[in-house]
């Protein structure tokens, strides 16, 4: 297998050690003598998985009692329309960060009113807005705390003067959340957790029952929370990787230490950016992702734009071409991606600078 450096968005490098015990998995599940995929659901040995997966959810991101970790089909975008579904009744406040933010806001739109709180649309997404006001009549408050494809991120949990919501999907796990300040955090797996396939959704179930619309079955998080994730047919399999991936999380130390290891990456490259003068990120210092790192070539470098992508793949990096809604390059430094990776990447960056001098 030929070694390559992985800095896809999402789905992304996860764990050796998580994919080697999910194929195990896959051959001879738990000494069934039978596939993962093959089993029943209702048996002992599945039921044992998800008991653990959700004790290894509660025990990672030290989740407070009330609160119920959920594990469904739908994505992240699913979540768009649910959330609303279950707790929108007349008004809702949303920050506006970036295309997942809008596609959030135009889901709420059909069952309330949708109060666009700030808006970073001004300067292409590349910052967080702060000194907004939320309504205080608002029924929950939306933010989406890592963009994805602007590299921008919230970094610590703020207060809201109501309930807070938040789509995680591409930083949960990263860093120690208080999960406490929020009545829902939610996303797809795909990008810190597993593979594409399973949504988590961390609810404090004391928030629900409170809309006066009927909620089809399906999409109640009540029906989900009765049966533990198990009214119909979970995803086993992306269950399963994600299983071993928060028990990799687990041996690496937690959410400490995986911050810790985070925040060093991402260091790493961005005083590369800083340096470089061929190189200059697009977020706001203040507003940057560790997940995912923006950046273009300065303005005297823009041809070379093609010629450093080349670069950089015939040395081994894959998946750092960037959004085409933001241009030049993305490195995603999710968990999973050794700082080796990093160091290989930066290192691209210095020789294509000697190479143009
Ligand atoms: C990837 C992503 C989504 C979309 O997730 P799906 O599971 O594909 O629906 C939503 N929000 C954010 C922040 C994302 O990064």
């Amino acid at each position: 297998m030929k070694t390559v450096h992985n800095f896809n968005a999402g789905p992304c490098v996860l764990s050796k050690q998580a994919i080697n015990a999910s194929i195990e998995a896959l051959k001879d599940f738990s000494g069934t003598g039978m596939s993962v995929i093959e089993v029943s659901h209702r048996s002992k040995e599945w039921q044992a998985v998800m008991d653990e997966t959700e004790s290894l959810w509660k025990e990672l991101l030290n989740i407070p009692t009330g609160y119920k970790t959920l594990f469904l089909g739908g994505g992240a975008s699913t979540q768009f329309m649910m959330l609303p579904f279950n707790l929108l009744e007349k008004k809702a406040a949303y920050l506006e960060t970036g295309v997942w933010a809008k596609k959030a806001i135009k889901e709420a739109g059909f069952f309330g009113e949708v109060v666009k709180v700030a808006s970073s649309a001004d300067k292409n997404y590349t910052y967080i807005p702060v000194g907004y006001n939320v309504p205080k009549d608002a029924d929950y408050f939306h933010i989406t705390t890592n963009n994805t494809i602007y590299g921008t991120e919230i970094h610590t949990d703020m207060d809201s003067p109501v309930l807070l919501v938040a789509d995680m999907s591409s930083d949960i796990m990263s860093r120690p959340v208080d999960v406490a300040k929020y009545g829902i955090i939610y996303g797809g797996a795909q990008k810190n957790v597993g593979p594409a396939g399973v949504t988590f959704v961390i609810i404090r179930e004391d928030i629900l029952g409170k809309v006066t619309r009927n909620i089809p079955t399906m999409l109640d998080y009540r029906t989900h929370i009765k049966e533990s994730s198990m009214f119909n047919t979970p995803p086993v399999f992306p269950i399963l990787v994600m299983n071993e991936t928060l028990k990799w999380i687990k041996t690496e130390g937690g959410l400490q230490a995986i911050n810790k290891k985070n925040v060093e990456k991402a260091a790493l490259l961005y005083n590369e950016i800083d340096r470089n003068t061929m190189f200059v990120g697009t977020a706001e210092k203040t507003s940057r992702s560790i997940m995912n790192i923006c950046f273009v070539m300065s303005d005297p470098y823009q041809n070379k734009e093609e010629a450093f992508m080349e670069f950089a793949k015939s040395r081994g990096m894959v998946g750092i071409k960037g959004h085409r809604s933001v241009g030049g390059f993305r490195a995603s430094l999710y968990n999973a991606c050794p700082k080796e990776s990093v160091l290989a990447l930066v290192g691209c960056m210095q020789e294509f600078e000697q190479m143009n001098k």
